[in-house]
């Protein structure tokens, strides 16, 4: 049998800046104060790419990792020890509380249900997750006092902020409840702030704090602006060029109408890659400084750009979408969560 001919190189990619993720992991630890920062490494790394985050995040000092699926573990232990990730959505069975076991990985007890699975499997390091607000995950805290919890190990005890990228009373309620449960409930360490909680300052950061879009270049908060440097740039190729008429349109829909023979570019990079339709008509990728326009509307596969300002541009040339994720939420009306978490396989590679 012939073996499979090797691929040529890709037509699109997610350039990644390892560096960015291990600066902001080191402003992410040093605005924590004594506590120190983890990372959320949930969703392949928020789009980045466990197998890139990690390394990186290990070299900057990073220990502990999150993650919401069991199914997730295994990625994230090719790179650290079990006894590093906690799994955020707890057991739901008891094949979840034996994998949890064999692969020395917390589970994070978020029910008086969830207690007894572990309990009843044989109990162990865990982390317990305390509702004081947000009504997602989490005991609520007049639950605290069942004794099911008495034999419980508490390694991190948590609870999340359903505000904090927002100004309001919400974080300093929960910031006293926490606070409370904190005094009541023996562990090990205390874990309130995510990106946005770590930017509400030191009272909020405890012993240990739970970054993740800010790793990955997400301005959670205005104070994190000029601390947090971007991480992912989507960068496609150029697959062909034409010159478009005066008064003929591009695209699906013929949304975009050309006023004088224009130079344009297509780009192998769609939709499907995550490169989404809220960029029709309002995106822009760059050839070096040089902004080059999309024009109509993004398809599947390929978006159409203006290049009349770089016109040396060819088929096979690289471009770099405009990718900043507090401007491009604005621009798109989608949250610099989706922009990240939204990347095709095509595009993660
Ligand atoms: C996802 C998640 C985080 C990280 O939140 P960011 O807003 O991305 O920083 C922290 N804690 C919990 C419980 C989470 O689910």
């Amino acid at each position: 049998m012939p073996s499979d001919p090797a691929l040529p190189p890709p037509a699109l990619r997610l350039r990644v800046d390892s560096g960015a993720i291990a600066d902001n992991w080191r402003s992410l630890d040093s605005l924590s104060g004594s506590a120190d920062a983890g990372a959320a490494v949930k969703a392949d790394a928020y789009g980045v790419g466990v197998s890139r985050a990690m390394p990186a995040l290990l070299d900057a000092g990073c220990r502990n990792f999150f993650v919401a699926h069991w199914c997730e573990v295994p990625e994230v232990l090719g790179h650290v020890d079990g006894s590093s990730i906690a799994v955020l959505h707890g057991p739901t069975s008891p094949a979840d509380c034996a994998y949890a076991r064999e692969a020395g990985v917390r589970p994070v007890l978020n029910s008086l249900h969830q207690v007894r699975l572990w309990q009843n499997s044989g109990g162990g390091a865990c982390d317990l997750m305390v509702d004081t607000g947000m009504n997602r995950l989490g005991l609520r805290p007049e639950e605290l006092g069942d004794a099911a919890l008495d034999p419980l190990e508490v390694d991190t005890l948590m609870s999340h902020l359903s505000c904090a990228d927002e100004d309001g009373p919400q974080s300093a309620r929960q910031l006293s409840a926490f606070r409370d449960i904190v005094a009541r409930i023996p562990h090990r360490r205390a874990s309130l702030a995510n990106s946005a909680g770590i930017a509400l300052g030191p009272d909020y950061a405890f012993d240990l704090t739970r970054p993740g879009l800010a790793l990955y270049g997400g301005i959670a908060r205005p104070e994190l602006a000029g601390r947090i440097r971007q991480v992912v740039t989507p960068q496609a190729a150029i697959i062909q060029t034409r010159t478009v008429p005066a008064g003929e349109t591009v695209g699906y829909g013929g949304t975009f109408r050309v006023e004088r023979d224009m130079r344009i570019a297509i780009l192998s990079i769609g939709y499907a890659d995550g490169y989404l339709r809220a960029w029709s008509g309002k995106g822009a990728f760059r050839h070096g400084e040089i902004v080059l326009p999309v024009l109509g509307r993004v398809s599947m596969d390929m978006t159409a750009i203006d290049i009349s300002a770089a016109p040396h541009l060819n088929e096979g040339d690289w471009v770099d979408a405009e990718y900043d994720l507090a401007q491009a939420s604005s621009c798109t009306g989608l949250t610099q969560y989706e922009l990240l978490t939204l990347s095709g396989p095509r595009l993660r590679g």
